[in-house]
């Protein structure tokens, strides 16, 4: 088993509900499970003039190959009405593999650890939530020092737990 994190984002339609139903859906993966779900944070929209996201890593245990796991955040992506339009444009549901396990992965389809994940407030704070302090990515790089680097500007804890958000 992999320990896998995937961050959820999702500025349309409901977007608690819809990081909810997601996790729901990870949880039925083929020989995976759940381990850890992050709060839920809102933050700002990459591009401006977009409605805020709404944001949480979710820790998944898995057996799947790390390009089975991605045809399967795609699948579910489309299962709840994932368009891809204009790059970055709004969505209702973006599944992205934040870190697979000690796998440091460079190809078109499939690049981890995420490669914009250092400037990602909304992804990096949230992961910080499941790991230990002095939790060590891939390619060597701390987290601690991720985080000191990437201020908590633009994102909002959300009062309410994934549970009731
Ligand atoms: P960003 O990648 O900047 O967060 P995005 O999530 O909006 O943007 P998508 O449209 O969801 O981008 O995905 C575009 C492509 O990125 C996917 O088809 C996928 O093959 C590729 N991709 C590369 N690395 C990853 C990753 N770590 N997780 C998910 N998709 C990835
Ligand atoms: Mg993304
Ligand atoms: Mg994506």
């Amino acid at each position: 088993m992999e320990q896998v994190f995937i961050g959820l984002g999702s500025n349309l339609a409901q977007p608690s509900a819809q990081l909810r139903q997601a996790i729901t859906a990870l949880g039925t993966l083929p020989n995976s499970a759940v381990t850890g779900t992050s709060s839920f944070y809102t933050s700002d929209s990459l591009l401006p003039g977009q409605p805020r996201y709404t944001n949480a890593v979710v820790a998944l245990a898995t057996a799947l190959a790390p390009l089975a796991l991605l045809d399967a955040l795609q699948a579910i992506e489309a299962d709840q009405g994932r368009e891809r339009g204009v790059r970055w444009g709004p969505r209702t549901l973006d599944l992205d593999i934040v870190l697979f396990g000690e796998h440091v992965i460079d190809i078109p389809r499939l690049k981890v650890p995420h490669y914009h994940l250092h400037a990602r407030p909304f992804v990096l704070y949230p992961l910080a939530e499941l790991v230990p302090s002095d939790f060590v990515l891939a390619d060597g790089r701390a987290l601690s020092e991720l985080l000191a680097a990437c201020p908590f500007q633009g994102l909002e804890r959300m009062a309410a737990g994934p549970a009731d958000a």
